[in-house]
């Protein structure tokens, strides 16, 4: 994530594609891809109610997770102990996600750690990119102001450039069916916006550049099969936007709530990771409006494809309004930005589902 951006885009090209795995609905995904593991329930038994002081099998990895997300400075020593560093990312983390700060490891908090989420870092060089505006822990003074926030520096397109062009990685193959899906979610950033998105045939040329991969593709964020990292994007003016053809994509465009609750853990729904990345292509970081477009996490078995008025406030800061939207345009300014000079413009963005963490280190126990 933090190698240079022109270094990532001749690694990618070098790599194979991945033959994505796309699902009309819930229903038609295999019975064997959507098997529980129950053995990865009973890991979170283990951690529920976990507190300061204590040591239990499983914590180094509730560590390494914190550290992936910026919650954490420094990758080293992971152990099982429940130490201050751990506890002061705890409360963090539940700052950003609108959870009561208790510092333990109580149900709220697993239940949002097993949350499918974007895996781009909450907290850029020790600075929270979601919390702007929020009251310090423990305040009573709960008062409405703007959550989005943007990469450090601010990156955006060009305004001469309003006119954005993607494409699809040729080797995907994709149907008009699937390609119809990222249309729809680019139409949602353009209603609100002055700019226009349209599809080409030049990948090469593409702003944006649209492809499924599989594995470690080489630029430093590998896809890790199933359940694991669903996708990415770079920040403006990067226009990478990968995704991980492992995953169980759902294309149908409903619900799928009202499946059996593992069914939904094992199957994800492409409209509503695509309108997330799509918005860190055009700028936009993380926010703590939990029914936002760019809050991390997404609940399991969610469609969330809306933008809200903190998404749209967001981007309006960065592009100015469509002449024709007639929602909310009262631009408001985030209170925090983070913004240090020379952080790194390259923004890999992952979505994970967090079950998946929690599966493959039930291997390793
Ligand atoms: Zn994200
Ligand atoms: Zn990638």
């Amino acid at each position: 994530m933090r190698i240079p951006l022109f270094i990532a885009i001749v690694l990618v090209l070098s790599f194979s594609p991945a033959s994505a795995h796309f699902f009309p609905n819930i229903s038609s995904i295999p019975p064997s891809l959507l098997k529980p593991n129950n053995t990865a329930w009973d890991a979170f038994h283990k951690l529920l109610g976990c507190h300061a002081g204590q040591k239990v099998d499983g914590l180094a990895k509730i560590k390494k997770y914190f550290y992936n997300f910026g919650y954490i400075s420094s990758l080293s020593n992971f152990t099982d102990d429940f130490d201050d560093a751990l506890e002061s990312a705890l409360k963090t983390y539940q700052q950003n996600f609108n959870l009561n700060t208790t510092g333990v490891l109580d149900a709220p908090t697993i239940q949002h750690l097993i949350r499918p989420r974007c895996g781009n870092p909450d907290v850029v060089n020790g600075t929270s990119t979601m919390n702007s505006g929020k009251p310090p822990a423990g305040s009573q003074n709960i008062h409405t102001v703007a959550h989005f926030s943007f990469f450090p520096g601010r990156p955006r397109w060009p305004e001469s450039k309003t006119d954005l062009t993607y494409a699809f990685l040729p080797q995907n193959g994709l149907t008009d069916n699937i390609k119809s899906v990222f249309s729809r979610a680019f139409d949602r950033w353009s209603e609100v916006t002055p700019l226009t998105f349209t599809e080409t045939a030049s990948f090469q040329s593409a702003d944006i550049k649209i492809g499924f991969f599989a594995g470690d593709h080489n630029d430093g964020e590998p896809f890790d099969g199933p359940m694991g990292t669903l996708a990415h994007a770079f920040s403006p003016p990067g226009g990478h936007f990968h995704l991980d053809g492992d995953e169980n994509w759902v294309i149908d465009g409903v619900p799928i709530v009202e499946r059996d609750f593992f069914s939904i853990l094992s199957a994800v729904d492409l409209e509503s990771v695509a309108v997330h990345e799509i918005g860190h292509l055009l700028g936009l970081g993380h926010s703590s409006v939990e029914d936002s477009i760019m809050f991390p996490s997404l609940a399991a078995g969610t469609r969330r494809v809306e933008l809200a008025n903190d998404d749209i406030q967001g981007v309006q800061v960065l592009y100015g309004s469509n002449p024709n939207f007639t929602g909310p345009n009262t631009v408001l300014t985030p209170t925090q930005e983070n913004d240090t000079n020379g952080a790194p413009k390259f923004g890999s963005l992952l979505v994970h589902v967090v079950v998946a963490f929690f599966l493959s280190f039930v291997h390793l126990i």
